[in-house]
């Protein structure tokens, strides 16, 4: 084991898998700045910086909707997957299941498919020379507030992308918009095209919207879940079915829901339930949701788990393995990447 001031470094250095990370929240302000320029227009880096600053979770979505209205063409989607790409790789993020907003896509009447290969292709070449290689898989996601029939042309197009690499089918936006049986039919379509399936839930919305996510869905992990601490019976569900709760710390500060969950009007990241889910054994993994908007990193939030949460470096090994586990990866791909990941737990002296 290596000194105490070695380990926080050391988990730094861990190969990651990123599960959680919605490529539009990989939209820097400096990026805005620049897809802006591309279509003529002008932005201060200060304005654009003013408008992150978002402290709910409608503050949040407009900040989304405001940022996404600079992805017009291919090759706007081709730069920011590029930069985020690189990002993750600086990162030593190994894999990652990237989230695109194809229903904000449709809506747009952008042409998806471009967009995607675009996407593939830029990522592909900006990883090429990356020490450590990134693997990506894709989750397409609709938008709850849209409605069942928006959402089942995302799954369609899920369906249809799948070869190139297009792994689930997920649900974002308002999660209190709908209920979870409008799109019951969409998810049982998913599964029927052989998509993973995971579901927003449990972020804004009660417990009751984690327990219908998995028992009306299907959902195999959930984005959020916090609001799963205030239920035992869905926790011990969640560990029976050993299903994740997909936790992003800084997210879950800067869209006000922690807030909502402890009733408070400030929360911190140190209140944060992420150890009390380790404590009592419910499935987690760790991850960003979106970094660019909040300010933050797969680092970061790794770092904080350690520093604000006090999780110990034990504990950080086994969240960091458990995003591997976790992943929608072919079996024989997740042992080789645990295999390697545990092989790099002992080089580092954290094993
Ligand atoms: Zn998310």
């Amino acid at each position: 084991m290596q000194s105490s001031a070695g380990i926080p470094a050391a988990i730094l250095q861990l190969p990651k898998a990123e599960l959680h990370v919605h490529l539009e929240g990989c939209l820097t302000p400096e990026l805005i700045v620049e897809l802006a320029a591309r279509h003529g227009e002008k932005l201060e880096r200060r304005s654009v910086e003013a408008r992150y600053e978002t402290k709910t979770f409608a503050e949040f979505l407009e900040l989304f909707k405001w940022a996404t209205l600079y992805l017009r063409e291919p090759e706007d989607y081709a730069r920011l997957a590029e930069a985020a790409a690189l990002r993750m790789t600086e990162e030593n993020c190994v894999y990652a299941e990237i989230t695109l907003s194809a229903g904000v896509m449709l809506l747009r009447k952008q042409n998806a498919e471009r967009n995607f290969a675009a996407i593939r292709e830029r990522v592909a070449r900006a990883t090429a020379a990356a020490e450590r290689g990134l693997r990506i898989q894709w989750i397409f996601d609709a938008v709850r507030q849209f409605g069942a029939e928006k959402a089942m042309d995302v799954a369609r197009l899920a369906a249809e992308m799948k070869s190139e690499g297009v792994t689930a089918f997920g649900l974002g936006g308002d999660e209190e918009s709908l209920p979870a049986a409008d799109f019951r039919k969409v998810y049982d379509y998913a599964e029927g095209k052989g998509l993973h399936r995971v579901v927003h839930a449990g972020e804004m919305g009660g417990a009751e919207a984690v327990r219908d996510a998995i028992e009306i869905l299907g959902a195999e992990r959930i984005g959020h879940g916090i609001a799963s601490i205030r239920d035992e019976k869905l926790m011990e569900l969640l560990i029976a079915r050993d299903i994740p709760l997909e936790i992003c710390p800084k997210s879950n500060v800067c869209a006000g829901a922690l807030s909502k969950l402890l009733g408070v009007t400030d929360a911190r990241i140190e209140h944060h339930p992420l150890r009390e889910f380790i404590a009592r054994g419910v499935p987690v993994t760790l991850s960003t949701d979106d970094p660019a908007m909040f300010n933050t990193c797969l680092n970061d939030s790794y770092r904080a788990a350690m520093d604000k949460m006090g999780l110990s470096a034990a504990q950080m090994v086994d969240l960091a393995e458990a995003s591997f586990r976790h992943s929608f990866l072919r079996d024989d791909e997740k042992r080789n990447m645990i295999a390697d990941f545990r092989a790099e737990t002992v080089r580092l002296g954290l094993l």
